[in-house]
């Protein structure tokens, strides 16, 4: 991102934003009519996010609408279930089509008429060229293409044979519908595209009515301009595509034209944004699934824990800019650590448990009061259990510490969060020589957590009770992959082995094991955690959805 691209988005602005305006005070539209073009043919991610974000985000800002238009013209790879997770993940990230609701699909008889007016007209012609035939003639960047031996078929032959297509009389592949524009274009998306394909495969909505179906060039313009769409924003990619859409608009008795504006795309260090990879992911069993919270899918960013005002902040953040470059997952994990800052209570667990019994405390337990949220007192507080024998995590204790280690270690005094000063007087040992438990003891007078002497500790480390705090599996997740900028083509290879870290003995406050929210708290200390699907009664299962600091810096 260049300085000046830097100042816009964090003005919320950025060049496409600029053109929408500028076309509005002009006059040039009444209202701007964007729209999210998914393939419903996976789930959506988060690159998907950002392109969600800039066109239902322009809708609102100039109070115009956002269409959600399904680009359903490739039966073969598309199902139901990724058209009803594309809508409820647009939903979650907060933004609605509400009646504009359409499919490519929607307008197959139109888009077939029109392609029958461009044969009349001379600009379409069938082809019998199989696909390797079209390849190989279609000329590379310095040479021109050449032309098909069937590209001077009459208008009636290419009328009957078209429309025989559509009949179903020949099989997949035996013939292709093409424009014809022109074979020694400088530009090979205009060298006679191809815009209808015969397929003989059944539509989640049209079921088994088309046998040939439109290619995405010859359906999107269209569908666009059906729609009334003012701003048709696509990635970087369809730069070169846009004389072709110019083309069919030029060409069609279209009712409107829209213009292509072409950003770049998302591109997210040590994560694939790619269908067909992520696809890849879940067939091979690499994941668990669409939804694993390793994904960077919608649905496992979700699972994770992620809120999806993070998502937008994140996308704001990014900013839209014509260049692509490769963003930092830091900057993801600031989002999400803005938002779950101000939101998520506070509560308490232990990750990787050594026991603590403080030798001089008797009696049953008591009960300590814990705030909720530090920045918020309308949270309120909730009570803890405290009592002689407690849990504290392995790494805030070391028995031989460097000097500038100030948690639990022999001799010295640490403060129990919400409770007393404590002093380690006692290391317990098994045969193998590991540390199995400490003993410590503890100040009465320290009750809440400060000395009436004032006397100070250098730390304050994290505790649950034993007795009282429930076991819980906790989920740590690191990047999928190895390399900051994976090989789509050998992705199998640069997956990182430690994307999983599974936690089985984790401790947590009773209050955390009771509820069932899927809302993420903050384990003090530790990060923000989100309870996952997976937990059980009893058997509470917790997602890390970020750490509280950012460990890539530190890398
Ligand atoms: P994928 O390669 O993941 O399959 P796609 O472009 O084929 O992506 P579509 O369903 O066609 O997936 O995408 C819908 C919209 O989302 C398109 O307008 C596309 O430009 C946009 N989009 C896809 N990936 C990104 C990305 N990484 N960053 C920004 N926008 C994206
Ligand atoms: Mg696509």
């Amino acid at each position: 991102m260049s300085v000046a691209e830097k100042v816009q988005a964090e003005a919320g602005r950025d060049f496409i934003r600029d053109i929408v305006a500028e076309d509005l005070a002009a006059g040039r539209h009444k209202t701007v009519v964007t729209r999210f073009p998914p393939e419903p043919n996976g789930y959506l991610h988060i690159g998907h996010a950002k392109s969600i974000c800039l066109n239902f985000g322009i809708a609102q800002e100039f109070g115009g609408r956002c269409h959600l238009r399904f680009d359903d013209t490739n039966p073969t790879r598309e199902e139901q279930e990724y058209i009803d997770a594309i809508e409820a993940d647009v939903r979650w990230l907060g933004f609605d089509w509400g009646d504009h609701l359409y499919h490519a699909s929607d307008y197959f008889e139109r888009l077939y008429g029109w392609a029958e007016e461009l044969i009349r007209a001379g600009k379409a012609y069938v082809d019998d060229q199989t696909q390797d035939e079209m390849r190989l003639t279609r000329g590379t960047l310095t040479e021109p293409g050449q032309a098909s031996p069937f590209r001077e078929r009459s208008a009636e032959e290419n009328l009957d044979l078209f429309r025989r297509m559509r009949a179903g009389e020949f099989p997949n592949g035996a013939r292709v519908l093409r424009a014809k524009i022109d074979m020694a274009s400088g530009n090979i998306n205009l060298r006679d595209p191809v815009l209808y394909r015969i397929l003989h495969a059944t539509h989640p909505r049209t079921g088994d009515a088309w046998k040939i179906y439109p290619s995405y060039d010859y359906a999107h313009g269209q569908s666009d301009a059906i729609e009334g769409v003012t701003h048709s924003i696509c990635t970087l990619e369809f730069e070169d595509h846009r004389p072709l859409y110019d083309w069919f608009l030029e060409n069609l008795p279209v009712p409107s034209h829209p213009h292509q504006y072409e950003f770049a795309r998302l591109n997210l260090a040590y994560t694939v944004l790619s269908k067909r990879v992520l696809n890849q992911l879940v067939t091979g069993r690499h994941v668990s699934g669409w939804d694993d919270p390793r994904m960077p899918t919608l649905a496992g960013l979700r699972r994770r824990g992620v809120p999806p005002a993070a998502l937008r902040d994140f996308a704001k953040r990014i900013g839209v800019a014509k260049a692509n470059s490769l963003v930092d997952l830091g900057l993801l994990d600031f989002s999400i650590r803005e938002v779950l800052n101000k939101s998520a209570q506070r509560r308490m667990a232990v990750l990787r448990p050594l026991k603590v019994v403080i030798e001089n405390y008797d009696g049953p337990g008591e009960e300590l009061e814990a705030v909720n949220h530090p920045d918020d007192p309308a949270a309120g507080t909730r009570r803890v259990k405290f009592g002689r024998e407690i849990f504290v995590e392995q790494d805030d204790f070391m028995e031989s510490p460097p000097k500038k280690f100030f948690r639990l270690s022999p001799g010295a005094e640490v403060r129990l969060r919400y409770a007393y000063f404590i002093t380690c007087r006692d290391v317990v040992k098994n045969a193998a020589g590991n540390i199995v438990e400490l003993r410590c003891s503890y100040d009465p007078a320290t009750r809440g957590g400060n000395a009436p002497d004032g006397r100070k500790v250098k730390a304050t480390i994290h505790w649950v009770s034993a007795q009282d705090s429930v076991p819980a599996e906790v989920r740590l997740y690191n990047p999928l992959f190895t390399r900051p900028e994976p090989d789509v083509a050998n992705f199998v290879d640069e997956l990182n082995p430690n994307s999983l870290e599974v936690l089985r003995d984790a401790r947590l406050e009773p209050a955390l094991a009771a509820g069932n929210s899927p809302e993420p708290v903050q384990f003090e200390r530790l990060g923000y955690f989100a309870r996952d699907r997976d937990s059980a009664p009893g058997k509470p299962v917790f997602n890390r959805t970020v750490g509280l600091r950012d460990s890539y810096a530190k890398a």
